[in-house]
């Protein structure tokens, strides 16, 4: 039987900062390509989510205006979006939508309550973090690169970081760390977008994804990611 994933991208119209809907076409292409079926639910402000139909969920970067208006929003469908968490349901969240997976974003303007999924918060400091970023990460052997333009800074606690900050800021230009990793869910500041130049960490979702809905040991047959290679070998060999 074909196998199929079903991604849910959560008010692109707002969280979509720095080519994140490029995460989404990575997703679906390295599916397709290996003959998994995939297909992608766009979600606007007024739409009803239901979890239980999602295999991967896309929470985008904002400015501080959108994630504003986005997190009143989220306050309504947090109960589910935790109970998808805990059930190990895959998320990636991209800097906006990675500081909204904690407890708040501490603005000058204010404070926003996060969704609690993950137990971290994100507070905003004079200056921004703005480079380039190369991390080594537990899950893929590649270094992980990507771009990061942020004003929070955000601290994990005890949480397990996504990487280990090789150059860059990552989450708060101090401890040495970026991202954070929670069951299936990964909140990470690294956009450009993310995953075409960090195809391990693309796979590493749709693996996740696929052994939870069919409850099997999933290994994805390799493709020839010559040229995703060479762009992430570029920006390695050029920081480091
Ligand atoms: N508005 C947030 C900040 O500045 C997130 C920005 C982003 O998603 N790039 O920290």
């Amino acid at each position: 039987m074909k196998k199929s994933i079903t991604i849910g991208h959560l008010y692109p119209d707002l969280l979509n900062l720095y080519g994140d809907r490029g995460n989404i076409q990575c997703m679906m292409k390295r599916c397709q390509w290996r003959g998994i079926e995939a297909r992608t639910i766009e979600y606007n402000l007024d739409d009803t989510i239901d979890f239980s139909e999602l295999d991967i969920v896309l929470l985008g970067g904002g400015s501080d205006r959108e994630q504003m208006l986005v997190c009143r929003k989220l306050q309504e469908i947090q109960k589910d979006f935790k109970a998808y968490v805990e059930d190990y349901g895959v998320v990636i969240a991209v800097c906006g939508g990675y500081q909204l997976l904690g407890n708040y974003y501490q603005t000058d303007q204010g404070r926003m309550e996060g969704l609690h999924l993950v137990d971290l918060y994100t507070e905003q400091q004079p200056g921004r973090l703005i480079d380039n970023i190369v991390l080594q990460s537990d899950l893929c052997e590649m270094p992980v690169v990507g771009f990061e333009n942020h004003g929070g800074r955000t601290k994990i606690g005890g949480n397990k970081p996504f990487g280990k900050v090789l150059y860059g800021s990552g989450n708060d230009g101090e401890s040495g760390y970026e991202g954070v990793v929670y069951k299936n869910v990964i909140g990470t500041y690294l956009h450009g977008p993310l995953l075409p130049k960090n195809p391990q960490i693309c796979d590493y979702l749709i693996g996740k994804a696929l052994e939870r809905k069919y409850k099997e040991k999933i290994s994805l047959e390799p493709l020839e990611d010559l040229e995703e290679e060479e762009a992430n070998t570029y920006i390695t060999k050029r920081f480091l």
